[in-house]
């Protein structure tokens, strides 16, 4: 995607992003409130109480093809686990009691604050363009995390060690 194109698309997904998080505003939910007993240990409260979640039965991706992305087809397809917009994700019904892809979605609420939406939006879809939706930068620091959290029980710092990693890929 040329900058020209970017420019043109990215008032398109934010506000695509902006109505989604409107229309579901009623039923999102604090991540402080689910009473997780993991993530107190490695998130700040004001992380934990500004990010919310949204439980669906599929969770919602940006109509990409429908805005001309047509090279984007397979993320819009993906049926992802969760997903995240600004200091909300959504997840699958089933992933309710799954703390590890809460802490997840949470490295990405982190990214998006990091970057700002028109960096966190164009440094996402570039990985995707480039390397594909599993080894894109911003989708490898998130699982690498998840995947300490799951085979650790020693609680880090996870806010810092996102601002170094997104400042050693960005800056
Ligand atoms: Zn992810």
């Amino acid at each position: 995607m040329t900058q020209d194109e970017f420019d043109e698309k990215y008032p398109l997904i934010l506000g695509w992003i902006q109505n989604t998080l409107t229309e579901h505003a009623a039923t999102a939910r604090p991540i402080a409130s689910l009473g997780f007993k993991r993530l107190p240990f490695y998130f700040h409260p004001d992380i934990l109480t500004g990010a919310k979640v949204v439980y669906l039965p599929k969770v919602p991706t940006p109509p990409l093809n429908a805005i001309g992305l047509s090279q984007f087809a397979d993320f819009e397809k993906l049926n992802a686990d969760g997903i995240t917009y600004l200091d909300t994700f959504f997840a699958r019904n089933e992933m309710r009691d799954n703390e590890a892809l809460h802490f997840h979605e949470l490295v990405h609420i982190i990214q998006w604050q990091l970057l700002g939406p028109k960096l966190f939006v164009a440094a996402y879809a570039d990985g995707l363009e480039r390397i594909r939706y599993r080894a894109s930068p911003l989708e490898t620091m998130a699982y690498m995390l998840e995947s300490v959290f799951r085979n650790s029980h020693a609680p880090f710092a996870v806010a810092t060690i996102v601002r170094e990693q997104i400042h050693a890929l960005y800056s």
